[in-house]
């Protein structure tokens, strides 16, 4: 089995130091989007500019990531027009963020959603809309071309995801989630099944997914690879520091024979394209919100630019930030963030390779990382020779602060190092096809559901026209769940100001 080693302060400064006897290399590339020092103005409660302007607006939403646009989607919807969304980045998208060169658009972070059985309402909805689903057919261009998944294992790659040779240890594995899947307790959102799980459910929430493995005699490790693989790939987190009930989830709330999934050239960026023209009039980029204070029955929502006295606020960034910006404060958000590292690599061709034909999702079985997704897959060219891939890897173990520390540590330089190294374990002439690796280093990308998470008190509203619409607010992070919590803050919103 994979283990994950956490990532030591050893390992760094080794590696550091092994790089500066280096010669430089011909890769170019940066560290894009970096909003550390953005974040770090509010951690350390620095001056910030008083605003000039005052408006008075009946509601603001704060961040503009899915949940935002989510709710702003709903509003509008609703005929309800009178309101701002304020995304402190350059750009709306929060991890569902994009980028684009010469050569195709591409993810920074979120890069698919399921075709989940009849699928949640919602996202049916949307997806309607957007003209992707018609009469129940969904147009062929979004779902995943195949191959769809492959793993590198003993020095070769192969076809789909994970190696299946313990039949019985799998089947044992399939028939108890296809048992919790019955029990109708895990649904997306998770909050409609959530209230109904029973004591046996709810249980699962007081051990990791790995003590959950053992307690059901699953010790086989291609089945244990596979768990910890799908916990750091879904919540940042090994499966040792997950909550049981959380790693279970992903497999009993998914039908086995699911479609899809929905993937593009930009990952999910191109929901946020599309509704980002449907909303454009409502959005303000690079107005990051850095207090918003209770007066009367109202807000007081403070950017550098402008006051907005609003009746009502969907606070849609990270709960946890609420503790900093809010006041009075809300109760402390009760998980951890995971830190996240995710790469662009530009390729100028394609690896040599016999074994089988690249897929959309490539996994190297004995890795820290967790592979990479090609952007052109999607791509009905024959010949592409050039293309650009995301690399992506969670700091899954250890504690998020440290992972973080070490997360900051590294610059450019020892990072493009660490993710070329792993890619050779597939791809020996790697360096040789990579002309550019950008990287983004994400402090805080999404909750850890550890042991505990998923039933800890997580409120939806605050004191009482303060609605939390973040993905978090379900533990889970998601883009269903991000979508589901935009669009129950928008009601609630509605509900409050009278324009239900
Ligand atoms: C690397 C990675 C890969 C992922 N892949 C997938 C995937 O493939 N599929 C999937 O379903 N989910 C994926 N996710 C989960 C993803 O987090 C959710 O799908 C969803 O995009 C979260 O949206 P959100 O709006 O809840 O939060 P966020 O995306 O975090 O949005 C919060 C927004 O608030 C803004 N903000 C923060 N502070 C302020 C402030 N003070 N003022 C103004 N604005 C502020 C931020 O800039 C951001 O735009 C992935 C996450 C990561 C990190």
């Amino acid at each position: 089995m994979a283990r994950d080693h956490p990532l030591t302060r050893r390992d760094l400064t080794f590696g550091i130091v092994g790089l500066a006897s280096k010669s430089p290399d011909a890769i170019q590339g940066a560290l894009a989007n970096e909003s550390v020092d953005m974040g770090h103005r509010i951690r350390d409660h620095a001056r910030f500019q008083t605003p000039a302007e005052t408006r008075r607006v009946p509601l603001v939403i704060v961040g503009g990531g899915i949940a935002g646009l989510s709710a702003a989607w709903r509003l509008d919807k609703r005929g309800f027009r009178d309101f701002v969304l304020l995304e402190m980045e350059s750009e709306v998208g929060g991890n569902a963020r994009w980028g684009r060169n010469e050569i195709t658009p591409y993810p920074w972070a979120a890069h698919y959603v399921p075709v989940l059985g009849k699928g949640p309402a919602l996202v049916r909805e949307l997806f309607e809309e957007l003209g992707i689903l018609k009469n129940g057919q969904w147009d062929e261009h979004y779902l995943c071309h195949s191959p769809q998944e492959r793993i590198f294992i003993h020095g070769r790659w192969q076809e789909g995801l994970p190696p299946q040779t313990d039949h019985q240890q799998w089947e044992r594995f399939e028939a108890l989630t296809g048992e919790l899947r019955q029990t109708g307790c895990f649904t997306i959102p998770m909050e409609q099944g959530w209230r109904k799980c029973g004591a046996r459910e709810r249980a699962l929430d007081r051990m990791s997914m790995e003590e959950w493995l053992a307690a059901n005699g699953l010790h086989s490790p291609e089945v244990r690879w596979y768990a910890n693989y799908a916990c750091r790939d879904d919540y940042g987190a090994s499966s040792a520091a997950t909550s049981a009930w959380a790693g279970l989830h992903y497999f009993a709330s998914r039908e086995p024979d699911d479609k899809g999934p929905i993937v593009q050239p930009q990952g999910n960026g191109w929901i946020v394209q599309r509704l980002e023209e449907k909303l454009r009039p409502h959005i303000h980029r690079g107005r990051m919100v850095y207090r918003i204070v209770k007066r009367g029955a109202g807000w007081q929502v403070f950017t550098e630019q402008t006051r907005f006295d609003a009746q009502a606020v969907i606070f849609a960034a990270p709960t946890f930030l609420g503790a900093w910006l809010i006041d009075p404060a809300p109760p402390k958000y009760p998980l951890e963030y995971s830190p996240w590292l995710t790469a662009n690599l530009t390729l100028e061709r394609w690896p040599e390779e016999q074994d089988t034909e690249p897929a959309w999702d490539n996994v190297i079985y004995d890795s820290k990382s967790l592979g990479y997704v090609v952007a052109t897959h999607q791509s009905l060219k024959v010949h592409q020779r050039r293309t650009v891939w995301t690399w992506y890897h969670s700091f899954s173990e250890g504690s998020a602060r440290d992972q973080r520390r070490l997360l900051l540590g590294g610059d450019w330089s020892y990072w493009k190092e660490f993710i070329l190294r792993d890619l050779e374990r597939a791809h020996p002439d790697i360096r040789a096809c990579v002309s550019r690796v950008d990287i983004m280093r994400l402090g805080h990308a999404m909750p850890r559901p550890g042991p505990g998470a998923m039933f800890a008190a997580v409120p939806s509203s605050h004191a009482p026209s303060l609605f939390f619409a973040n993905s978090d607010v379900s533990r889970l992070p998601l883009f269903e769940e991000a979508q589901y919590r935009g669009v129950a803050a928008a009601a609630a919103a509605l509900r409050l100001l009278g324009r239900a």
